[in-house]
């Protein structure tokens, strides 16, 4: 099933919810109750639609609803936790669809999603904007994330007061704060980055627009570049690198072709894990105009650039290797 451009399997979903099924019919699965409580009066009374997600259980007359209202009830999480549960359970989310629906408020439906005009996404940022702050030295930015002063002022970065997403990170176009991206500050809240409904991810790359040079570093996350930001203007390098992120784990084409743009130079500087390998694999095969290197990681353990410190910053930007050279070793290993 594909729900506003979330695919779902929803018969391989079940068992791992606890969902049995007893026998199928037609395109419905019919299983026993999962709720402990309702077990006896609910031997098979629980419904399943395969194709739209739709459940309904006959025993606990109040129970319907959604595939995530299901997850969310039976595992007892939020909205973006079922979001992100069914991404760990080989099932496509696109978040950014989902923009509007992850709030804190959202906890029945999903409501079909329409694309929105990017005057009404610009206007929502603005009143977002609007309801946030300015940092506190106690606050998230500086305590938690040990950004400086001159970062929280440059890059403009706020907090919600009354929401649970609470960190505010505009994203500049043109000079103009367009649009705002969110963010849980607890770091186990999933997923990590909020887009609003209708933010052309796609089409942008975060930084780019207060880029001062033309070799431009790749990372993923916006606060990734932020603190690759921070790193660099310590070093004095800003007006040699530029970080900007590609907002996940896989580069659009459109942000591609911004690349080859804007760039004389690319360095990639993904997350130390698989997502960031396969990044650095799709970057290497897509741009094909800009020399493009690779930064090592090497012995330093950490999972992204957030994690790294000056130092380390530096001695990995002065031992990046070209993507050629990547291609020759890997030949040489691989025969
Ligand atoms: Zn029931």
């Amino acid at each position: 099933v594909i729900l506003d451009g979330v695919q779902i399997d929803v018969e391989k979903l079940l068992p791992k919810l606890g969902v049995i099924a007893a026998y199928h019919s037609g395109d419905e699965v019919i299983a026993d109750c999962p709720w402990q409580a309702h077990r006896k009066g609910g031997r098979r009374k629980f419904y399943v639609n395969l194709r739209t997600g739709l459940w309904i259980c006959q025993a606990c007359k109040d129970k319907k609803g959604s595939i995530y209202k299901l997850i969310m009830l039976l595992k007892d999480i939020s909205f973006p936790e079922a979001a992100e549960y069914l991404k760990d359970n080989g099932s496509e989310v696109d978040f950014e669809s989902f923009g509007d629906y992850i709030t804190e408020t959202l906890y029945n439906e999903v409501k079909p999603l329409r694309s929105r005009s990017d005057k009404k996404v610009v206007r929502e940022s603005k009143k977002i904007l609007l309801a946030s702050r300015r940092f506190s030295k106690k606050g998230f930015w500086y305590s938690q994330r040990g950004y400086n002063e001159e970062t929280i002022r440059k890059w403009n970065l706020r907090i919600l007061p009354s929401s649970r997403w609470r960190n505010v990170i505009p994203v500049s176009v043109d000079g103009k704060e367009k649009y705002v991206i969110r963010r849980a500050q607890d770091p186990s809240t999933k997923p990590k980055y909020l887009y609003q409904r209708g933010f052309p991810k796609r089409e942008l790359l975060f930084g780019l627009d207060s880029a001062d040079s033309d070799m431009l570093i790749l990372c993923e996350g916006p606060l990734d570049a932020i603190s690759l930001w921070q790193h660099l203007s310590k070093l004095k390098m800003l007006d040699r690198y530029s970080p900007v992120a590609i907002f996940g784990s896989k580069i659009s084409t459109e942000q591609i072709d911004l690349v080859e743009r804007n760039a004389d130079k690319v360095i990639l500087f993904f997350d130390n894990d698989t997502d960031g390998e396969s990044a650095v694999i799709d970057c290497m095969r897509k741009i094909k105009n800009v020399p493009t290197y690779v930064v090592d990681y090497g012995s330093f353990n950490v999972k992204d650039p957030g994690d790294l410190n000056t130092k380390q910053v530096r001695s990995m930007l002065t031992h990046i290797t070209s993507v050629i050279e990547q291609k020759v070793m890997a030949s040489i290993n691989g025969s």
